[in-house]
């Protein structure tokens, strides 16, 4: 009996393309591109993002609750739930489907203007056009054991690049820096709507919590400058910026030699260290 209630929920809940369309309707939501509404219409893959949170999820916050395909699952699987959402009417349709659930608050804010504060898990379909900005503020603030987020393809290769490699850059060095970068699994487009242009992948982010010498400011501008000329030699570059005779003598010739885009996170931050410690950045 039990086996058969099981299953008739599990239909219910699992009619996400179905739940999403007449949620959007009955709300009059029409998918906003500007803020990355694509909704997971597959459950088996919100039931395997939400596996990868370990049975200690005490809390979780989620970044972009939409229509709930995430929260339903996070929900059970978690003591406590937190939901934000920047869409008003989203956020009354998420109330409606998280009903039942008395450990679910939806709040419906901006994350990006939002103070962190600490909890287990961070779970996001995260919403494209935020993708950086969320990184990056999660970087600042990593209250979190960590994050399981789901990207689009072109940005989760971003953080996944190695130096040397076309898609490595500002934002692969930084992330890295960071957190250990860890790729989950692809995601195929099919299983959102609206069918967004490209497919996503899921990531895991753990914070490392480094302690470095350069306050974060002067060192995602040190990083961006060199950035800006990424198929120089570096030795060139610094010379161009004025800050060679900093550290003259003091990094390997070796990665003076090197192309920018070829130099490692850790050679990044070395550099940005000394320049800061000799107040030229
Ligand atoms: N988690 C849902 C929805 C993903 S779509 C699912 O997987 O189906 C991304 C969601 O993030 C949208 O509901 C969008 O309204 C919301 N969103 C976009 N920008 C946001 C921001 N700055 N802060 C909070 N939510 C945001």
């Amino acid at each position: 009996m039990t086996y058969i209630v099981e299953l008739v929920i599990l239909f219910v809940v699992c009619d996400l393309h179905r739940i999403t369309k007449s949620l959007l309707k009955k709300y009059g939501v029409r998918p906003s591109r500007r803020l990355g509404q694509t909704f997971l219409v597959n459950c088996n893959i919100a039931r395997r993002i939400v596996n990868t949170l370990g049975l200690d999820c005490d809390t979780v916050l989620e970044i972009g609750g939409g229509l709930g395909a995430l929260t339903i699952f996070l929900a059970r699987h978690c003591r406590y739930v937190v939901s934000i959402e920047i869409d008003k009417r989203l956020s009354l349709a998420l109330r409606e489907r998280l009903a039942g659930f008395d450990n679910v608050d939806i709040v419906c804010t901006d994350f990006l203007l939002m103070r962190l504060f600490p909890v287990d898990y961070i779970v996001s379909n995260v919403p494209y056009s935020i993708s950086s900005q969320l990184v990056l503020k999660l970087a600042k603030k990593p209250t979190f054991k960590s994050a399981i987020l789901m990207f689009q393809v072109e940005f989760a290769k971003r953080l996944l690049a190695k130096p040397g490699t076309e898609n490595y850059g500002r934002l692969s060095v930084f992330v890295n820096l960071f957190f250990k970068v860890e790729k989950l699994f692809w995601v195929n487009k099919k299983n959102f709507y609206p069918v967004p242009e490209v497919d996503s992948m899921v990531i895991r982010l753990f914070p490392l919590n480094p302690d470095f010498k350069v306050p974060l400011n002067n060192l995602e501008r040190f990083t961006s400058y060199i950035f800006s000329q990424r198929r120089r030699v570096l030795k060139g570059v610094l010379k161009r910026l004025g800050y060679l005779e900093y550290v003259y003598g003091l990094v390997p010739e070796y990665t003076l030699a090197k192309r920018v885009f070829q130099l490692s996170p850790q050679e990044i931050l070395v550099l940005a260290e000394y320049l800061w410690e000799r107040g030229a950045i």
